[in-house]
């Protein structure tokens, strides 16, 4: 019996997977034992953005492997060092604090902006992902993911996104800090408006209230800029990193400026795998690599978008198409309909929500394999329609 045909009893059932039995990644491709091939705009969601075995990465993490795995943060560590030093100089930040994943990173800004502020009180808004540990789901304003965990954490206050009736009322709250995506992912691929956060930071700036950007999806490289702040003319106070910052080596990070970073001293915080030398290697290399890459990934958004919206003209069954780099959303009337149809053919896809398709594709993808992608997409949707009209 094969991994699919059984019910997985071992694995607790947090998630419902799929019927693919991943066995080795390459490129943009994802295989399965059989050899089956997909074609994955996935990738890993928003994680192996230089596609699966990156060569240099693949390099900077055997090199390690020869010299040291773990040694706790008791110690120095120079590939953290280096990784710290390299996401300071290419952000706006000074100071990093490495965890190994998203949620962690939101929980130590949640706790550095609580220390820095002496207060409790942190808006998000409406359709956010911040992670599924207590204080990320906290500020995750989404009811049906906190619902049979009892009571969240205190001091959290949502806000409908994108929407300019919650730029006075964060006047009247004035919370020690405003946590927010740039583009939501999961909430169903969202850009901010750039009007909204314009006034947003504003807001911000002059009530003295944080600005805590959550760049765990949006970040490396993955709408096009390093950073997507750098596309909406501000400074974030506190900034949060994971999925794309290890090639899908774990590794997250809260990133601060120095005056409200040193609210954490010795013993404030900490990570016994949070920055590993195995992490840290793998990061380092993929920051470089994804910062050289960065025009590519404009071109290749540019040519993918408008396709996708000249699909949009033709077809019945396209509501929407929208996004910012390769952090792209389709929205149809059923997103996991259109999934599956995707991956019979051999492209993965993602949704968010039950009525967008999310598009990932590797931010190095070549121009051949979006033109594949598109070209299923095209017939997919078409098959739907011809479907329809039958
Ligand atoms: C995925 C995600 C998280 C949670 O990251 P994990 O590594 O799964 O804990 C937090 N915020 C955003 C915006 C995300 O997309």
């Amino acid at each position: 019996m094969s991994l699919t045909e059984t019910s997985q009893t071992s694995i607790m059932k947090t998630y419902n997977r799929l019927p693919i039995t991943a066995v080795k990644g390459e490129g943009s491709y994802l295989y399965e034992a059989a050899g089956m091939k997909y074609l994955d705009f996935t990738s890993g969601i928003a994680t192996c953005n230089l596609g699966h075995q990156p060569k240099g990465v693949k390099n900077a993490v055997t090199d390690q492997l020869d010299l040291l795995w773990h040694c706790s943060n008791l110690y120095h560590i120079p590939k953290q060092q280096e990784l710290a030093e390299l996401l300071a100089e290419k952000s706006c930040l000074d100071e990093v604090f490495f965890c190994n994943s998203g949620t962690e990173a939101n929980e130590a800004a949640i706790k550095l902006v609580r220390k820095w502020s002496n207060k409790e009180t942190i808006v998000t808004f409406t359709k956010s992902f911040h992670g599924r540990t207590l204080g990320s789901l906290s500020a995750t304003a989404q009811t049906n993911l906190q619902e049979g965990f009892g009571s969240m954490l205190e001091g959290f206050h949502y806000l409908p996104y994108n929407k300019f009736e919650s730029l006075k009322r964060l006047e009247e709250l004035k919370p020690a800090a405003v946590m927010f995506e740039l583009v939501q992912g999961e909430g169903g691929v969202r850009p901010a408006d750039h009007q909204w956060i314009s006034q947003l930071v504003d807001v911000c700036q002059s009530n003295n209230i944080l600005l805590v950007v959550d760049e765990v999806q949006t970040g490396m490289g993955r709408t096009g800029t390093l950073f997507a702040y750098e596309q909406y003319g501000f400074e974030p106070d506190i900034m949060t990193l994971a999925k794309g910052l290890g090639s899908g080596f774990p590794i997250g990070a809260m990133l601060a400026k120095e005056t409200i970073g040193s609210a954490f001293g010795p013993g404030s915080h900490g990570s016994t795998f949070g920055g590993n030398p195995l992490a840290s290697a793998a990061a380092v290399e993929t920051v470089k690599q994804i910062s050289s890459l960065l025009p590519e990934v404009n071109q290749t958004s540019t040519y993918l978008l408008n396709e996708i919206k000249n699909l949009l003209e033709k077809s019945s069954s396209i509501i929407d198409v929208r996004g910012l780099g390769l952090l792209l959303g389709i929205e149809v009337r059923n997103a996991a309909h259109y999934m599956t149809h995707l991956r019979e053919k051999g492209v993965l896809v993602l949704t968010a929500g039950a009525t967008v398709l999310r598009i990932l594709p590797p931010l190095n993808v070549t121009h051949d394999e979006v033109n594949h992608f598109l070209n299923i997409l095209t017939e997919v949707f078409q098959t739907e329609e011809e479907g329809e009209q039958e």
